[in-house]
């Protein structure tokens, strides 16, 4: 259970790219990033459909990359539908990983065509997608992307 993200404030987190854990995983690191798309509890949440085909098509692009694919463990949503979670491999900081990050979502915004792996033996709701959902919450989300400041980068942590 990652006890870390309690500490974190969710009445004034805001929509951004966070570190959310570093592990020590066999002699190595693995950073996980809280990839932000909604304000909590402040704004709708991503609808399952759409959530499930960004995670299709993040996943597709970071595993076709030349670049990423070595360094890419895991894509995965967040239960509340607020966002997403990325590991990567390494000891990194948002800088280290946004020209990818804004690479992926620029990938969804524009995408085009059949929702890879969206076939009966290769997923488990092959029909709970959205596409059309998914290019319009990646398009919302670039922008923000094209637009980070600190407070995008920095989790407002909790008191006690
Ligand atoms: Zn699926």
């Amino acid at each position: 259970m990652d006890v870390s993200s309690f500490g974190i404030d969710h009445d004034r987190l805001l929509r951004g790219v966070y570190v959310s854990r570093l592990d020590e995983v066999g002699g190595g690191f693995v950073t996980t990033f809280d990839i932000r798309m909604k304000e909590p509890n402040r704004c709708p949440v991503i609808d399952n459909p759409a959530m499930h085909t960004l995670e299709h098509l993040i996943a597709m692009y970071y595993r076709s990359s030349p670049e990423w694919d070595s360094r890419t463990v895991y894509i995965g949503p967040m239960g509340c539908r607020t966002g997403m979670y990325f590991l990567f491999k390494g000891d990194l900081q948002p800088g280290d990983v946004l020209d990818g990050v804004r690479a992926a979502f620029a990938h969804v915004a524009a995408f085009q065509g059949e929702i890879p792996a969206a076939k009966p033996k290769m997923c488990g709701n092959y029909l709970d997608h959205n596409l059309e959902m998914a290019r319009y919450e990646a398009r919302e989300f670039l922008e923000l992307l094209n637009d980070l400041k600190p407070e995008n980068t920095e989790y407002p942590k909790t008191d006690y």
